[in-house]
């Protein structure tokens, strides 16, 4: 069953022209869960490949403005859509009731069923196959984190071993899979364990949501496929992030380290940085290291499929595109300018860094489109990234 993380927002309290504040929405077989609900959330999902689904359950971290305030915008074009059902359910620690009582001026009569259910650490959410665990942080006392724990599932069917039992091809196998013995016509019994390989691991994913370094943490996310944490912070900041519940990147990729997760996603990144220092610092501690930007994807396999992995802009709606009629080399957007003279800035950058890129007007916002051939993407936003570095913008003394 596919399993993915799309990045929605990945900015620590406020939008940024890069980043908006924090939502990620995750993808399992059909289903659709939104963990946190900041400005602007309804947008990033209609810009993104996902588009802006009949969301059914959303997950709220605690509820700082920059984690909830994309909820009644959302709600209301669910309801302008028309919505009846399905219900939409929204978790939350205590006090999301609250929230709701004051937002109802906002809401006023929606024509769907809306449900609040508050969560404290440790409360399980079981449906099927996996199960959902509120797990404690550190980030004040109406906050929680959620891991994503998939059962274990049945060991692979070893056809040889069935074949020499005698079990014949049919619904006597499918039986057997499902981890039921069957009865032969010799009335010989063959049991699930005679011809099932090892039971095979599920997966286990942790979201933090904003919070300090936390041992509760390290047990959520033990041995975890992937873990979401937030690095608001890089080192310098340490005293910053102690007095306001934050994590420095170091911090994080302590916490990783000790739960020796395969994979480490950083978000709830401080507008004061870009993003590449905070992965540099964390690889310094902990190797897989990722720090997602807007609309990038995680991939989450089975394990015995390969280790988690980042897919730059994987989660974008198909990239707006220009077809260069010559070459026929397909354009990618790369980066919004907000005039021409910031345009041509970045076409210049471009230039030097060897990449030839086109502008184009902007029909939905003000400002221009920065493209470039799809083969440069990764090289541009590289390129353009390194100008964005704190470093690079303040001269020294
Ligand atoms: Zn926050
Ligand atoms: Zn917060």
């Amino acid at each position: 069953m596919e399993l993915d993380l799309v990045f929605l927002g990945t900015s620590a309290s406020m939008p940024t022209a890069r980043r908006a504040p924090a939502a990620i929405l995750l993808r399992r077989g059909g289903e659709r869960l939104l963990f946190d609900c900041a400005e602007g959330t309804q947008r990033q999902l209609q810009r993104s490949a996902a588009g802006l689904p009949e969301i059914e359950e959303i997950f709220l971290t605690h509820l700082h403005a920059d984690h909830v305030l994309g909820l009644p915008g959302m709600l209301k074009t669910f309801a302008l859509r028309g919505r009846e059902a399905p219900d939409l359910m929204v978790y939350g620690p205590r006090g999301v009731r609250d929230l709701f009582a004051h937002l109802k001026p906002f809401l006023g009569r929606l024509p769907y069923r809306l449900a609040i259910v508050e969560l404290a650490p440790g409360d399980l959410l079981e449906r099927g196959d996996y199960r959902i665990e509120a797990f404690a942080v550190d980030h004040g006392a109406n906050s929680v984190g959620y891991a994503l724990v998939e059962a274990e599932r049945p060991g692979r069917f070893d056809v040889a071993a069935a074949d020499a039992l005698g079990v014949p091809p049919g619904p006597e196998r499918g039986i057997l899979q499902a981890g039921d013995p069957v009865t032969l016509a010799d009335g010989t019994v063959v049991t699930p364990d005679e011809v099932l390989g090892p039971a095979r691991p599920g997966r286990r994913i942790a979201i933090t949501g904003d919070t300090a370094p936390a041992p509760s943490v390290i047990q959520a996310a033990y041995r975890a496929d992937l873990l979401v944490h937030e690095a608001t912070f890089g080192g310098e900041d340490k005293e910053r992030a102690r007095e306001t519940l934050h994590a420095t990147a170091t911090e994080a990729a302590q916490v990783a380290k000790l739960a020796e997760v395969k994979l480490l996603a950083l978000t709830h990144i401080s507008p004061r940085y870009a993003g590449p220092e905070l992965a540099r610092e964390a690889r310094a501690t902990f190797a897989e290291v990722v720090v997602p930007r807007d609309f990038d994807l995680i991939e989450v396999p089975y394990s015995e499929r390969g280790a988690p992995r980042l897919v730059k802009r994987g989660g974008a709606a198909a990239a707006r595109s220009a077809y260069d009629a010559g070459a026929m080399t397909r354009m990618v957007q790369v980066a919004t300018a907000g005039d021409v003279t910031e345009a041509e800035e970045l076409q210049e950058l471009l230039r030097n860094a060897g990449i030839e890129a086109e502008l184009e007007a902007d029909d939905d916002e003000d400002g221009l489109r920065v493209l470039v051939p799809e083969s440069s993407l990764e090289a541009a936003e590289d390129a353009i990234e390194a100008l964005s570095e704190p470093d690079d913008l303040i001269a020294e003394p």
